[in-house]
């Protein structure tokens, strides 16, 4: 951004509830929250609903419940309240209507009676001729005994901008050096007052960001050519236009164009969501995500990707975008989260995240259980819900537990014969152990091995299984101590039967 530092910052996430929040609208509502604590400014959360035919319920929820998880807090807003509310825009529809009817008192917007047939048959008649699409400004300049005709005729009523039919819109954007310049007579007299009485999008964004005092607009790229109408509306209403930055939208990162509503995958094939209530659903952490979010467009500085909120907002002046449009790493999204759960969380926090997620598997969650295994899998989880695959087995109830089956036990130069000698000699010494101390398991462990001339790797191998029925699970000895002797023992009991009728049938 190449003005100097701003004294007054007031900015404003204003999403259409038309839907589930998708991680493209979290990311400028990201930036803009970051501007507005780095500056020690206002975030503003503005409802813009003024789209009958594509409102969703729902939504609202969704967007509060996505800002919420990503902990950007609002100052002003629907829920919030406000001096300069209401925040929602078909609450505010008196507000739109005195300055349409300004604006047409002030010969700036007229009244424009096409009907949709007439407008359809203009569109089939431009595409037959190759003129480009748009309204053909029919009712533009008609005298007021014709409007008046048109009206009583009890045709549909709007009412359209009149925008400058020469010179050059010229968008000073915050993230360019060049100024973005559009033709006036490339611009159509876009409708500001539909037929319904709701404002369109122009209107409405324009008129609130006046009335509310927003300084700076951050928002996405898709943007850049309302900018040129919303130009000519500041200046058709004689307000300042705030300073403006189109942010780098999030590219589909398998192909061309911007990020669908679909599912991605990564390189491994793991599901990377694009909907933001589906990362908390499949276990990443908002300040995997707050981290990871930040870094798509903006760069920290000196290499670092890794970095504390407080750092972020200390160094987020508006500075270090890059308003090219970017592919969406979902590939790393994974990393980022891993992370976060090895390093940046403690054990205890740790704990607390995984009960929902075992909880909602249906499991019964054993507070003990819990300690013992929450650092043994921190190290090996990548998601919260990772831990299902890996470690659900241990909370799961003794009759829930179904036994690997007899090759399952075999490792690698074993036959099914030396399992079950394997399985027989660690019901003997198994109850030795103590079950309070994973630790203490590990010697005497190694020493069995060696006295029953089995290698570790194999004598392990097999119990792993037997206690697990898993090729991948977390270290033996936590699993036996989150198990306990007795289900320890009972596992390999169920593995001994199988085994046992295996070298039955074999005979
Ligand atoms: N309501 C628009 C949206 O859905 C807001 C665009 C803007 O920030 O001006 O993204």
């Amino acid at each position: 951004m190449s003005d100097s530092t701003p004294s007054f910052v007031r900015v404003r996430f204003a999403p259409s509830p038309t839907g589930p929040m998708h991680i493209g609208g979290l990311r400028t509502a990201l930036f803009n929250w970051l501007f507005a604590r780095h500056y020690n400014g206002k975030f503003i959360l503005r409802i813009e609903d003024t789209d009958q035919n594509r409102y969703s319920d729902d939504a609202e929820s969704l967007i509060y419940e996505a800002l919420g998880w990503l902990g950007l807090d609002i100052d002003e807003g629907v829920r919030e309240g406000g001096e300069f509310g209401p925040y929602r825009q078909s609450e505010r529809l008196a507000i739109y209507h005195q300055w349409a009817r300004w604006l047409v008192e002030q010969d700036k917007a007229y009244y424009d009676y096409t009907t949709s047939e007439e407008l359809e048959a203009l569109r089939v008649h431009q595409q037959a001729n190759g003129i480009p699409p748009g309204y053909d400004r029919r009712h533009r300049d008609i005298s007021d005994a014709e409007r008046a005709k048109l009206k009583a005729e009890g045709r549909p009523e709007v009412i359209r901008f009149k925008m400058p039919l020469t010179g050059q819109s010229v968008i000073h954007d915050m993230l360019r050096d060049e100024p973005i310049i559009f033709e006036n007579d490339q611009l159509n007299d876009l409708v500001l007052l539909k037929s319904d009485g709701y404002p369109t999008y122009h209107l409405a964004n324009v008129i609130d960001d006046h009335l509310m005092q927003i300084s700076h607009i951050l928002r996405a790229n898709e943007w850049v050519p309302s900018a040129p109408v919303h130009l000519q509306l500041y200046a058709a209403f004689g307000w300042e236009m705030p300073k403006i930055a189109h942010l780098p939208v999030l590219l589909n990162p398998s192909g061309p164009g911007k990020m669908s509503k679909r599912e991605l995958q990564d390189a491994k094939g793991n599901v990377i969501p694009v909907l933001v209530h589906r990362y908390k659903e499949l276990g990443f952490l908002p300040e995997a995500m707050f981290n990871f979010l930040a870094n798509i467009g903006w760069t920290y500085g000196e290499d670092q990707e890794l970095y504390t909120r407080a750092e972020a907002i200390a160094r987020f002046d508006g500075t270090h975008i890059n308003p090219s449009n970017s592919a969406f790493p979902a590939d790393k999204l994974r990393w980022y989260n891993g992370v976060y759960i090895r390093e940046k969380i403690t054990p205890v926090d740790l704990a607390e995240r995984l009960r929902p997620v075992l909880e909602a598997e249906g499991l019964t969650v054993d507070e003990r259980k819990l300690q013992i295994m929450t650092p043994a899998v921190q190290t090996r989880i990548e998601t919260l819900n990772d831990v299902i695959p890996l470690a659900a087995f241990v909370f799961r109830d003794p009759m829930a537990f179904t036994p690997a089956t007899a090759e399952e036990h075999i490792q690698k130069g074993m036959d099914l014969a030396a399992v079950r000698k394997v399985l027989d000699v660690s019901q003997a010494f198994l109850p030795t152990l103590d079950y309070n101390d994973a630790a203490s398991m590990e010697a005497p462990m190694r020493q069995l091995a060696v006295d029953s001339g089995f290698k570790v790797g194999q004598l392990f191998g097999v119990l792993r299984h037997a206690t697990s029925a898993q090729q991948i699970a977390p270290p033996l000895f936590d699993v036996f101590a989150a198990l306990g002797k007795e289900e320890t023992l009972r596992r390999i009991q169920l593995s001994v039967d199988v085994v046992e009728s295996a070298l039955q049938k074999a005979e």
